[in-house]
């Protein structure tokens, strides 16, 4: 599955709407049935209009039938769900053009993007459960819990839990990216530049960056969080340059900018002494084999940490979560989906490995009927690298 926003352009107001009811339908039905279509989109011109929306949209991949279902119905594919954020974040200025792509987890897609004044910004594209259907099929209870959308509902979950979380540790002045905008499975956030660790080969100074790194992460307990996924991809380290007011010479300081949060759990969790540990290791580990640097005392310890959450006047951001909608079930099925996600990972790494050739990963056309003509396969065919495209749309008709 790979972002092709070139359709964008050609869609009608018209088109539009069916989409959106597609995807109303969606909340209800696997297969939303075309008379709720009909009923959903609210178009004047009838089913003879409905139904030619539907061909558009069909074509180009944005929303599909499936194979010997019993009636007939449409569900919205990952494409239709990319195409919907978009033009949500196109119609509030979040988003006027989309750029290349700048990184690519399997469960996840980084584009580089543009608002109206051209500033550059980030678009994260969350893909939670892309690659299950294909590559490992089984064990996938949650999904079963969640048949309908599962991965539009866990995808979904997981950019607004990371919006949630980005939004409240910028308040908190941590450092971590600008949230710009949320819409339905993606967030629109500031650009860092800076590389991740996991691009530096050497520093000045491995001491005075590990303990910085330390420090942030225990800032964030005193938060009363967890990041649960504290690595060298999800560290960014960026260059600040200042001036010594007494030697008038340049002094460069390394500040760490953390990102990634869909895993984020409360200091509070049940789990949470394993997963400080793990993170806390993620970074010795690292730090060693890279740098060769080894601390020379122990620790941190979850069991002293934990008795310094919320003190210092740090506000507590672990009921971050309840505060922006997420229901104690919705958290619960994230959870899972992101430890089955990290269990496959360790079982099948070259699954997850990121890769050019992403024909491979559209797990939606397996079992449904061809695409109903060639453009949608020609665009995927596409490579990527091409200029970024405006995203604006027509909208010849307003009804
Ligand atoms: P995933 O959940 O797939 O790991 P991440 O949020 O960690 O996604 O992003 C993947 C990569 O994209 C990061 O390692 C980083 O290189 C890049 N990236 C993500 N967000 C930003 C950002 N706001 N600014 C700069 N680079 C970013
Ligand atoms: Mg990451």
């Amino acid at each position: 599955m790979k972002l092709d926003t070139r359709a964008m352009r050609h869609l009608t107001a018209e088109d539009w709407k069916v989409l959106a009811a597609v995807e109303q339908g969606s909340k209800n039905h696997e297969l939303v049935p075309v008379p709720i279509i009909e009923r959903f989109s609210r178009l004047k011109g009838g089913s003879s209009l409905v139904s030619k929306c539907i061909s558009t949209l069909a074509k180009t991949s944005l929303i599909a039938k499936m194979k010997e279902a019993k009636y007939d119905g449409y569900r919205l594919t990952y494409g239709g769900l990319d195409y919907l954020a978009l033009h949500t974040h196109s119609q509030k200025k979040h988003i006027y053009s989309v750029g290349t792509r700048v990184g690519v987890g399997k469960e996840s897609d980084i584009m580089l993007v543009a608002d109206h004044t051209g500033a550059q910004q980030i678009l994260k594209i969350h893909r939670l459960g892309r690659i299950s259907f294909r590559t490992v099929k089984t064990n996938r209870d949650y999904l079963k819990k969640n048949a309908s959308g599962s991965w539009m509902y866990l995808s979904t979950l997981a950019a607004r839990k990371e919006y949630a979380f980005l939004s409240a540790l910028h308040s908190a002045g941590i450092p971590v990216p600008t949230p710009i905008a949320h819409s339905r499975h993606t967030i629109v956030m500031s650009l860092v530049d800076a590389p991740p660790l996991r691009q530096i080969s050497s520093v000045p100074d491995p001491a005075a960056l590990y303990a910085s790194l330390i420090e942030l992460y225990l800032r964030l307990a005193k938060h009363g969080l967890i990041h649960g996924d504290y690595n060298e991809f999800n560290i960014l380290i960026r260059e600040d340059v200042s001036t010594n007011p007494e030697t008038g010479t340049e002094e460069i300081t390394l500040v760490p900018v953390v990102i990634d949060f869909p895993q984020m759990i409360s200091m509070e969790h049940v789990n949470a002494e394993m997963y400080f540990d793990r993170d806390i290791n993620c970074v010795k580990i690292f730090f060693e084999r890279r740098f060769h640097f080894k601390p020379t005392t122990p620790g941190p310890f979850y069991k002293d940490v934990k008795k310094t959450v919320g003190r210092d006047g740090f506000e507590r951001l672990d009921a971050t979560l309840e505060a922006s909608g997420i229901t104690k079930k919705m958290a619960k099925d994230l959870e899972a989906a992101i430890r089955q996600h990290e269990e496959e990972k360790l079982q099948n790494p070259e699954a997850f490995e990121p890769s050019d050739d992403e024909e491979d990963d559209d797990d939606e056309d397996e079992d449904e009927e061809d695409k109903e003509g060639e453009e949608a396969n020609t665009a995927e065919k596409e490579k990527e690298g091409q200029p970024s495209i405006v995203i604006g749309f027509q909208s010849p008709s307003k009804s």
